[in-house]
């Protein structure tokens, strides 16, 4: 096993289990599957930090359109909001550069349209990243140093690794994001960003990191979202910042989910009818974000889960992604797998 495939396994044999086995059901049902997509990348290999499982290469995106189009109905992502539409639709979260520049012209090559899920907040600039890509890049920027962080309330230095060549320094810096990440979610911190602007204080660094990977850490331009309107791609808001919903306060609900709406509506001049919450588990979205995206008038919503929730169905969608599977062999093997499991 290589060290690439070590660093992600754990999430392999998740999500394995959960999206390859819900596009069969779909496949063998006839029902509808939303596919999740974040970043496609034009590497040939991704990097071994544990950078949320978003990323994936260009080689492998082609790799499984081109496999979802031959076992699949991929349907036009017109025909999403149309609850009776059967077939799979692709969406892609976080509206990063890459997504206009290398990910819908690989989606127009094979003829699909997507719904991108964006952050106006981030397309304005009010915010250089999203938190938790905030995190990595000011630790990654790191590198060799000591640093103080709140998960022992800044008392004791952590040292981040030099080099990050060997597993064991990949996996004391991946252990590092990790433990932020859970503080931030075992703290319920609403103001992550000023959660940042803390460490950054502590360690005096500057708070305006900008990272020299473009396409992976820059956000799109208004103009290449409304590009991908021109072309039949659909937008959805993914609220203005990206936080944690649940962790909010009411107002901070609304100015999440109603004035990333208007926003987009004002900007693009179209109206904006779906809502991609951030994050998008059940401990991350609670009944009162759904109230608020019903009171907004979006007419649909989708999370990462499984199911979707009985009394809010429209607003509750299922999504699922595909675990980054790196070549083709490996991809027959899991589909006749799969077909085995299913007959
Ligand atoms: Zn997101």
């Amino acid at each position: 096993m290589s060290f690439k495939h070590f660093v992600r396994d754990s999430w392999l044999t998740a999500s394995y289990y959960t999206g390859l086995s819900q596009v069969y059901n779909a496949l063998a049902g006839q029902k509808r599957g939303v596919i999740s997509y974040h970043n496609v990348l034009p590497v040939s290999e991704l990097p071994p930090f544990d950078t949320y499982n978003v990323d994936v290469t260009a080689a492998v995106f082609d790799k499984q359109l081109t496999f979802l189009k031959k076992h699949f109905r991929v349907l036009p992502i017109q025909e999403l909001e149309n609850p009776n539409a059967k077939g799979i639709f692709l969406t892609v979260d976080d509206g990063m550069r890459n997504n206009y520049e290398i990910l819908a012209p690989i989606l127009e090559q094979h003829d699909l349209t997507a719904l991108f899920a964006v952050c106006p907040a981030m397309i304005d600039g009010q915010l250089p990243h999203i938190w938790r890509d905030h995190l990595f890049l000011l630790l990654y920027a790191a590198r060799g140093k000591e640093v103080f962080l709140p998960i022992n309330d800044y008392l004791e230095p952590f040292r981040v690794p030099t080099d990050l060549s060997t597993i064991q320094d990949v996996q004391v810096f991946n252990n590092l994001t990790r433990r932020l990440k859970k503080y931030v979610y075992e703290h319920w911190i609403s103001d992550v960003y000023n959660f940042i602007r803390e460490i950054c204080e502590k360690n005096d660094w500057s708070y305006r990191l900008i990272s020299e990977d473009a396409l992976r850490y820059h956000f799109m331009t208004w103009e290449q979202i409304q590009k991908l309107v021109q072309h039949g791609h659909q937008i959805a808001s993914h609220t203005m910042t990206h936080r944690i919903l649940r962790f909010l306060s009411e107002g901070e609900k609304q100015y999440e989910i109603v004035e990333s709406k208007k926003r987009l509506e004002n900007q693009l001049g179209i109206p904006i009818e779906i809502l991609v919450y951030p994050y998008g588990g059940r401990s991350e979205i609670d009944t009162a974000s759904v109230r608020i995206a019903a009171q907004a008038g979006y007419q649909m919503a989708f999370m990462n889960v499984r199911r979707d929730s009985l009394s809010h169905r429209n607003l509750t969608q299922p999504r699922f992604a595909l675990p980054p599977i790196t070549d083709a062999a490996h991809l027959h093997a899991i589909v006749s797998g799969y077909k085995f499991l299913f007959r």
